[in-house]
């Protein structure tokens, strides 16, 4: 039992990383059903297991966590995320379970619609005029994107009807516009994630270039303005010149929709938008309140989710390349392949370990998945064409300088500072969105400055503005396209400091571990000073990432680095330091009904440097209970947690801060 258990908190906390990194960063590190697949055998297990319920759990939320940046507003009706079809049983499954509810045997009518991968937003018109637009959030309050919802095109100003109306549907960036972007260096995963960093933006200018479009498809309360169909309202909808889908049907019965959605499914690529299924839904609106919803999803329609696409293809090279890091990947060269939409010719092997425990070599053929948008991947061997044993190399593929690996690691590291590839990577690294983001600069620009040593270091990028006339010789470059680059680039003076720890690169300090030593020690000049004591008492940074901090900050190029930057005009935003360090390394989990709501004890907890956790495990060190408390209570008394009223937590802090 106890194992179930453990599995279960794994499970949530795995989704509740990844929805963070999907909702929250639009930033995904796994595919769509890769996530599908983890919260699927939460499902069943919560099903399985109820006396496990967590009102926390994934299962039991929708969305992400509503961006601070923005005004807050409530939906006067929540915004549901749907219930998941992977088959068609699942949607016979649909079906049987609606006659069910309804009592009914004769046939349904359904509506089909593709699930277009974008955003869910919520519009308002008043008088005939758009008033305001609200992202989903979580499902019950969402942020008010108006500013750059407004410029979308497809969406109209001004509407002949005039009554109150609020109008549902997806904002989404085409394939086109998605590759032009990306080519022109910013760097998405896909088109969902481009179009939803791009509605959280603060400037609307971005939203204006990035040319974003939308369909708009449901009114949350459409009996109100009389509409009595799904059908109705698509046609209300075109009426007013609120763009919706053409490809919509309606269909007499379930067997008709599955024929209908297999024909989709086999038309899905020839869309120039990405669709990640299909929804069906109950064509007559008066049926609706009779099905019923769940907290998190309407019983009256449901997505079918399109299956993981798995393509063949001959392997016809391996090649390593090297980051900046030095860390060797490797990747593949594929025979061209058809695959959820796009050719791919490449993919990647990771490291020599993974290529030799699959036995892969150059002339197999070799299955390769596509899952989301994120790189493809080699997944093993169809058929093995090539009997020699693969070599791995022994030399940086870049400066020749031998390869070393760690002891206890996988990965060859190229350990040459002045090996070429490493600066591409370096350069490429610093720019990146989640470093100091700078617009316009493609890897083959930044190739094209270092082969004219335009940019030498990275504070020579803040430097370019001294060698516009060197730059406009330069093909494709003119006095817009350069002045775009230069603007971008004095914008991102102004970072903040997590984001300048992230750029300077350092191993083993990704994003997440550069938050962690930001909201910890608030300063550069406090993060230069720690030493390997006080890294190592933050929780979550082990030894092996203090030890990298120190070797950093140390060495005297970086020193001078740092130096160079702040000179140059970099300027780094300090973070809200702890008012006492009275909570550091403490967790605090809190559950039930507090006099005040949940986030004001939250910032208390931070702001005396202590970490809020969703999850009791044996690492919590406190448990905030208010009233009406469920399971959390049982689980922090099963594994003899500190548990905390309203009043002792006060005394806590008074008694600490003695
Ligand atoms: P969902 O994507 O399964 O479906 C709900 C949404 O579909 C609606 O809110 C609506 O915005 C959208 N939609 C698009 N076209 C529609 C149409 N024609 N009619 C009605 N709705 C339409 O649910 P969700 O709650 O937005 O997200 C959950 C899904 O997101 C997961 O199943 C997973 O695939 C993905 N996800 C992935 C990760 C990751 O790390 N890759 C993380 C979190 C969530």
């Amino acid at each position: 039992m106890l194992l179930i258990k453990k599995r279960i908190e794994n499970l949530r906390k795995k989704l509740d990383i990844w929805s963070k990194e999907y909702y929250e960063n639009d930033d995904p590190s796994v595919s769509d059903l890769e996530y599908d697949g983890v919260y699927n055998e939460l499902l069943e297990l919560e099903k399985k297991y109820p006396e496990y319920y967590d009102s926390n759990s994934i299962t039991q939320k929708i969305g992400g966590k509503i961006d601070n940046r923005f005004k807050k507003n409530k939906h006067k009706f929540p915004m549901l995320s749907l219930g998941n079809a992977f088959n068609k049983e699942d949607i016979l499954k649909f079906d049987k379970q609606i006659k069910e509810a309804l009592h009914i045997q004769k046939d349904i009518s359904y509506i089909v619609e593709y699930k277009i991968d974008g955003l869910s937003i919520s519009i308002k018109y008043k008088n005939g005029k758009f008033l305001k637009a609200i992202t989903r959030g979580d499902g019950f309050e969402g942020e008010d994107v108006s500013h750059n919802v407004v410029v979308i095109k497809d969406i109209p100003k001004i509407i002949e009807y005039k009554n109150e109306l609020e109008v549902r549907g997806e904002i989404y960036m085409t394939n086109k516009i998605f590759k032009e972007l990306n080519k022109k260096g910013l760097n998405f995963a896909n088109p969902r994630n481009a179009a939803s960093g791009t509605i959280r933006q603060l400037n609307s200018n971005i939203a204006q270039k990035r040319n974003l479009s939308a369909f708009l498809y449901s009114i949350p309360n459409p009996l109100d303005h009389n509409l009595k169909s799904q059908n109705k309202i698509i046609t209300f909808l075109n009426k007013n010149g609120i763009k919706t889908n053409q490809k919509t049907f309606l269909l007499k019965n379930i067997n008709e929709v599955i024929k209908k959605v297999e024909e989709m499914f086999k038309n899905r690529n020839k869309l120039e938008y990405l669709v990640d299924g299909i929804v069906i839904k109950v064509n007559n609106i008066n049926l609706w309140e009779d099905i019923g919803s769940t907290i998190k999803f309407p019983k009256y329609m449901i997505a079918y989710k399109f299956p993981e696409e798995i393509a063949e293809t001959k392997l016809l090279d391996i090649f390593p390349s090297v980051g900046r890091t030095g860390r060797i990947t490797y990747n593949a060269k594929l025979s061209p392949v058809r695959l959820a939409g796009t050719i791919v010719k490449a993919a990647t092997l990771h490291n020599a370990e993974y290529i030799e425990e699959l036995n892969l070599n150059i002339g197999d053929i070799v299955k390769v998945k596509k899952a989301g948008d994120i790189i493809p991947k080699v997944l093993g061997i169809k058929i093995k064409n090539n009997n020699k044993k693969w070599k791995r190399n022994i030399n940086c593929p870049s400066c020749n300088s031998i390869l070393i690996v760690e002891s206890g690691f996988v990965d060859q590291y190229c350990e040459n500072k002045n090996c070429i590839q490493k600066k591409i990577s370096t350069f490429e690294h610093f720019v990146s969105k989640n470093a100091t983001n700078i617009e316009g600069f493609s890897s083959e620009t930044l190739k094209t400055f270092i082969k004219q040593n335009l940019i030498i270091d990275i504070p020579s990028i803040f430097e370019l503005k001294n060698k516009k006339e060197k730059i406009l010789k330069l093909p494709g470059w003119k006095e817009k396209s350069l002045n775009n680059l230069l603007l971008g680039i004095e914008k991102s003076k102004n970072l903040t400091l997590d984001k300048f720890i992230f750029s300077l690169g350092i191993r083993y300090i990704g994003s997440k571990n550069s938050k962690i030593l930001a909201k910890r020690l608030g300063s550069l000049n406090n993060l230069i000073n720690s030493n390997l004591k006080t890294l190592e008492s933050i929780r979550d940074i082990g030894d092996k990432v203090a030890n990298s901090l120190i070797l950093f900050f140390k060495d005297k190029k970086n020193q001078e680095l740092i130096k160079k930057l702040i000179n140059l005009g970099v300027n780094i935003q300090k973070m809200k330091i702890p008012k006492s360090n009275i909570f550091t390394n403490l967790t605090f989990v809190i559950t039930g009904t507090l006099t005040k709501p949940r986030k004001h004890f939250m910032d208390i907890i931070e702001s005396y440097n202590g970490n809020v956790s969703n999850l009791i495990t044996s690492k919590t060190d406190y448990l905030l209970v208010g009233k009406n408390v469920g399971n959390k209570l049982l689980k922090a008394k099963e594994l003899n947690i500190s548990i905390l009223n309203e009043k002792q937590f006060n005394e806590k802090i008074k008694e600490k801060n003695e």
